[in-house]
């Protein structure tokens, strides 16, 4: 998840440490570029149909091969949270949502150093035809209450906030 860059991206120098804000950090000597472990960001959705019953694939590509999970990846730089959302799902399974709230961010540490911001939207599935993909190798409609237990901490934090909520 974190990348060890050995070299500035922006002009090619070597990096060397340097102390930034009481950190030392891969620093560029020959322009401003400093390597910052900045987290990655994706989306997870809680998709409900009418009935209040939730969507969850089987995924078909690591991590969590062949574990349920929430449909979800990460967000571009060029889209909003909730446009990935929608994205990742209509890839993922073919069906469309209508976004309905923000459930909650949840925090991973990833491997070694590295991070990962989960935001959970909450939302309606509202149309689209379900299918099977490379990345969901099946798809569920469950009760929340019991749910199999999916692959990814931050999916499990979302599910058990969301039963919390009561909605
Ligand atoms: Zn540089």
């Amino acid at each position: 998840m974190r990348v060890d860059y050995r070299f500035c991206p922006g002009c090619g120098s070597r990096l060397l440490p340097r102390e930034v804000e009481g950190r030392w950090l891969p620093g560029c000597p020959s322009c401003e570029f400093v390597a910052w472990p900045d987290p990655k960001v994706a989306v997870a959705v809680l998709a409900h149909d009418a009935r209040g019953q939730l969507l969850l694939i089987r995924r078909g590509t690591p991590p969590a091969q062949g574990e349920w999970a929430l449909p979800g990846g990460y967000v571009d730089a060029d889209e909003t949270p909730s446009e990935a959302a929608r994205r990742e799902l209509l890839e993922e399974t073919g069906l469309e949502l209508e976004v309905e709230r923000l459930e909650g961010v949840h925090h991973v540490l990833v491997g070694d150093g590295g991070g990962l911001l989960v935001l959970a939207y909450v939302g309606r599935l509202s149309g689209g035809e379900g299918r099977t993909t490379p990345e969901a190798l099946e798809l569920a409609l469950v009760d929340p209450a019991s749910s199999p237990e999916l692959g990814f901490s931050a999916h499990r934090e979302a599910l058990a906030a969301w039963r919390a909520g009561g909605d």
